[in-house]
C-alpha cells in the first residue's frame, strides 16, 4: 500500500491551490491527489461565472473577507507568472429603484472597511458614459473586479504539481477515510492509500468527505443550481463589462447579472434554484436517495418553509425565459427574449446548519490528522490560492512534518 505525506481528496480549484501551496513550501512531499472525475474542475470549479471578485460584499474580518482580498492578490500574481489570460475590468453595481440606496450604501461602506481602492458612488449619467444600455438610479464603480477562467487556473496548478512529483488518482471516488492512531488510511473504489495528513475539498460532496471521521458533524450541504443565458453576438453591445445588481441582504448570491466572459461572449444569470440533485445540471436532474436524504435533514425542511416562496419564484424562472428575461430587463431595459440563449449551469455547495441557517463564511473542520473543508461558496474560486496558503501553513506546521 503506498503511503504519502499529505492525500487530498478532490481536484477541484480549492484542492489543487492547496497543493500547489504545499508543494511551494515543501517541494519533495509525498503528495497525492484523489478525484472522482478523470478530469480536474468538472464541478464548480469551470461552471462558474469567471469573476475574480474585489472583496466588496463580505463581512470585514471574516474567512471570505480576508482569503478574498489576499487571494485576489495571489491570483492576479499566478496568472501574470504563468500567461494565463486575465482582465481587470471593473464591474458596476447597479440600484434600479431608489429603495434599494441603503443596502448599495451599505455595501459601499463595507467596500471602504475592506480597504478597496478606487470605489466610486457613479450617477446614472457616469454609469451611461460605459454602460449606455444600463438603467440605474445610483451606482458603484469598483475598478478591482475581473475576469479569468477558473477552469485554466486549475489545469495550471494541477500541470504544475504533477511537474513537481505529485501522484494523480484521478476517476477514483473516495468511499472513506479511516483515522487510525498514526496514520490516516483513504479507501478508494479501486485502491487504499495511507497519509500521515488528509485534507478533504470536495464541493458538493464536502459533508460526506467530513462525517467519514467527524460522525457528529451536523452540517449538510444544499444544491443551489444558477443557470445561464447567453447574449447573442449581434446584441453583445449591450453590456461593455460585469453589470451586477443590488443583491437581496437575506441570499447569499449575488442576483442575475451580466459577465462578459474572458474566452468572449456574454453571460447573463446565474439564477439560483434548489437542485433535486447535487450534480444536478438540468432542472430534470432528480436523485431520489439525495431528496430522501435532504428531506429527513431539519435544516433542508427549515429553509424551505421560511423561504419557499422564494424556492418557488426560482423554480419558475428556471423553467420561464420570460421571468428570466424579466429580471434582466431590470437592469438592460434593451434585453430581449430573442437576444438570449438557454447556456450552461454550475451548481453551488451551500453549507447548511440543522437550524436551516445557511453558512455564511468559509468553513473548515479538523480533527488531529485531517481538514476538511465543509463550505467554500463564491468567492472561493478568487480566494483558492489564499486558503490553499491557509491549509498549507496550518497542516506543516504539525509536528509530524517538522
Ligand atoms: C454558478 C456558480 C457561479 C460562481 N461564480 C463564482 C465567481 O464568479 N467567482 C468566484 O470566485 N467563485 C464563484 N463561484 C464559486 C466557486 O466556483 C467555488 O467556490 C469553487 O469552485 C469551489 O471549489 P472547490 O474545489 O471547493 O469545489 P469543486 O470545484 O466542486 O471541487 C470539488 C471536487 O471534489 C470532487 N469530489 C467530491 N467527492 C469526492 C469523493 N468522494 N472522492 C473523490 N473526489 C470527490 C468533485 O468531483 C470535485 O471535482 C461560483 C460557483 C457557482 C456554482
Amino acid at each position: 500500500m503506498k503511503t504519502f505525506d499529505v492525500v487530498i481528496v478532490g481536484a477541484g480549484i480549492v484542492g489543487l491551490a492547496t497543493a500547489w501551496q504545499l508543494l511551494r513550501r515543501r517541494p519533495g512531499l509525498r503528495l497525492c491527489i484523489i478525484e472522482k472525475e478523470q478530469a480536474v474542475a468538472q464541478h464548480q470549479s469551470s461552471n462558474n461565472s469567471g469573476v475574480i471578485h474585489s472583496g466588496i460584499y463580505y463581512k470585514p474580518g471574516s474567512q471570505k473577507a480576508l482569503n478574498c482580498l489576499r487571494g485576489y492578490r495571489y491570483m492576479l500574481d499566478f496568472c501574470q507568472e504563468q500567461d494565463i489570460p486575465f482582465d481587470i475590468c471593473g464591474k458596476v453595481i447597479v440600484a434600479t429603484d431608489h429603495k434599494e440606496l441603503p443596502q448599495l450604501e451599505a455595501i459601499f461602506r463595507r467596500g471602504q472597511e475592506n480597504g478597496l481602492e478606487g470605489l466610486r458612488n457613479i450617477s446614472p449619467e457616469e454609469v451611461a458614459e460605459t454602460e449606455p444600455y444600463v438603467q440605474s438610479v445610483a451606482a458603484i464603480h469598483v475598478p478591482q473586479t475581473g475576469i479569468v477562467s477558473y477552469g485554466t487556473v486549475a489545469q495550471k496548478l494541477y500541470d504544475l504539481c504533477v511537474a513537481q512529483g505529485m501522484t494523480a488518482l484521478m476517476g477514483e471516488k473516495v468511499t472513506d477515510i479511516r483515522d487510525r492512531e498514526n496514520e490516516v488510511l483513504v479507501l478508494t473504489e479501486r485502491s487504499e492509500v495511507l497519509a500521515k495528513q488528509v485534507v478533504t475539498c470536495g464541493g458538493l460532496y464536502a459533508d460526506k468527505l467530513a462525517n467519514m471521521t467527524l460522525p457528529g458533524n451536523t452540517i449538510q450541504i444544499l444544491p443551489f443550481r444558477g443557470e445561464y443565458y447567453d447574449l447573442i453576438p449581434s446584441r453583445q453591445h449591450l453590456v461593455s463589462h460585469l453589470v451586477y445588481p443590488v443583491p437581496n441582504p437575506d441570499f447569499p448570491f449575488l442576483g442575475v447579472h451580466f459577465t462578459r466572459m474572458i474566452e468572449g461572449g456574454v453571460e447573463a444569470g446565474p439564477n439560483a434554484v434548489l437542485a433535486f440533485q447535487r450534480e444536478g445540471y438540468s432542472l430534470w436532474d432528480i436523485n431520489l436517495q439525495e431528496m430522501i436524504e435532504a428531506v429527513q435533514f431539519s435544516g433542508f425542511r427549515k429553509i424551505v418553509g421560511k423561504y419557499w416562496k422564494e424556492a418557488a419564484d426560482e423554480l419558475y424562472r428556471s423553467a420561464s425565459k420570460a421571468a428570466f428575461v424579466k429580471s434582466l430587463q431590470k437592469l438592460i431595459p434593451a434585453v430581449r427574449a430573442e437576444d438570449l440563449v438557454k447556456g450552461r449551469s454550475g451548481v453551488r455547495a451551500m453549507a447548511c446548519d440543522p437550524d436551516g441557517n445557511l453558512i455564511d463564511d468559509f468553513l473548515f473542520l479538523s480533527s488531529e490528522r485531517t481538514l476538511h473543508v465543509v463550505n467554500a461558496p463564491s468567492p472561493a474560486a478568487t480566494a483558492s490560492l489564499s486558503i490553499g496558503e491557509t491549509i498549507a501553513e496550518k497542516l506543516l506546521e504539525k509536528e509530524t512534518f517538522a
